[in-house]
């Protein structure tokens, strides 16, 4: 069976360093807000050019804590909206919804799967407070595009970047091409923990400060709680696995790449459309978080390569505005999210997986449709 990602052998590949950084935690006596987190944030941000990195519980709470900052600081209000993709990963939703802000959904590019720049404008009113790009799948969205509506109507950029450590726009990578990002650690992310973890990149010092505070109960300093806080921290183990996970990013990317290129290059299949890279057209743009590939004939595919001992995944099989948890959405209509969630299939991608596994993939694929 080739499994669609094999976290065993991904960490199995820093095996000596990983228990080498846990020998060193629980040595420590210090096992939350220490030196490690510490030093992940200054490492994650200078990774991703900012000036801040923050490290938190989860992406969930990445996101949530921006847009909570933004209100503690005035920025924003209970109702005000802010535009995200209507394709996106549920959690991005949630954080608006949580915050007491309104979703509203703006479809994706039948091509990049990525937030239409172009359809953003018509859903701004009085109320929109900010924007979120998601760059789903690893690639970045049209950020030059987004900045520019985004300076017009003065709104905030909170791009999601649970999917796409590293990847660029132009010169400028994810975490840095906003006003603030919400990063995931979830095991099976680009740049994964061995377990929860999280960080918000920003330039922004007040912003960051306040997020700061607002994951440790509210408080600035011990015993003084200047805002009704939360508890969200990145623990000194995951920020010590991190720190030896995240030397070996690059790399990781790599190899990502080295798959994404052979599976562009050799799959000819005409029932089958491959991932389009967006503008500009860069091959530092993508880090293949996710291959995805798309066909009227989905189920009939997935059910064909697992036959053929191979595991795929949807992302995602129901829409957001298909959600029970959103029935206000029930009778809206986002056809193009439909079309993706009806017809994307996953390919296994990662650093541990071998040519050979490879070329199997692509080989039942081209026979099969
Ligand atoms: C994974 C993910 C999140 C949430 O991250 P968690 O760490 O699982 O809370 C948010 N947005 C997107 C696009 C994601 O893929």
């Amino acid at each position: 069976m080739i499994p669609f990602l094999d976290l065993k052998s991904i960490n199995a590949q820093y095996r000596n360093e990983l228990i080498e950084a846990c020998t060193r935690i629980i040595d420590s006596g210090w096992y939350i807000q220490g030196n490690e987190c510490k030093e992940f944030e200054k490492e994650f941000a200078e990774y991703c050019g900012t000036k801040y990195a923050i490290g938190v519980a989860n992406g969930l709470d990445a996101l949530i804590l921006i847009l909570r900052a933004y209100k503690e600081l005035g920025m924003m209000n209970d109702g005000d909206e802010v535009i995200v993709p209507s394709n996106t990963y549920i959690a991005s939703i949630l954080a608006i919804s949580q915050n007491n802000l309104v979703p509203v959904l703006v479809e994706p590019d039948i091509n990049t799967y990525l937030i239409d720049t172009s359809k953003i404008e018509e859903k701004i009113t009085s109320k929109t407070k900010a924007v979120m790009p998601v760059h789903l799948y690893g690639q970045t969205c049209e950020m030059d595009k987004i900045s520019e509506i985004a300076k017009k109507y003065n709104l905030k950029v909170i791009e999601d970047s649970a999917q796409a450590h590293g990847a660029y726009f132009a010169d400028k990578r994810a975490g840095n091409l906003g006003d603030a990002s919400g990063f995931s650690f979830y095991p099976g992310k680009n740049l994964g923990a061995l377990g929860d973890g999280g960080a918000v990149t920003t330039n922004d010092e007040a912003l960051a400060g306040a997020i700061k505070a607002l994951g440790n109960y509210g408080s600035h300093k011990k015993y003084e709680n200047f805002y009704k806080g939360v508890n969200s921290r990145l623990d000194e183990m995951q920020a010590a696995l991190l720190k030896v996970k995240l030397r070996y990013l690059d790399d990781e990317i790599e190899k990502r790449r080295a798959i994404a290129d052979y599976y562009l290059e050799n799959i000819k299949n005409p029932a089958i459309l491959l991932p389009t890279i967006g503008r500009p057209l860069s091959t530092n743009s993508h880090v293949w978080h996710l291959f995805v590939i798309r066909t009227a004939k989905r189920d009939e595919l997935q059910k064909y390569l697992l036959e053929n001992g191979i595991q795929t995944l949807i992302h995602y099989p129901i829409p957001p505005h298909k959600q029970n948890a959103y029935k206000e959405w029930q009778n809206d209509v986002y056809p193009i999210s439909d079309r993706i969630h009806n017809e994307v299939l996953s390919l296994p991608i990662s650093g541990v997986q071998s040519l050979e596994d490879t070329q199997k993939i692509v080989k039942l694929i081209n026979f099969k449709l």
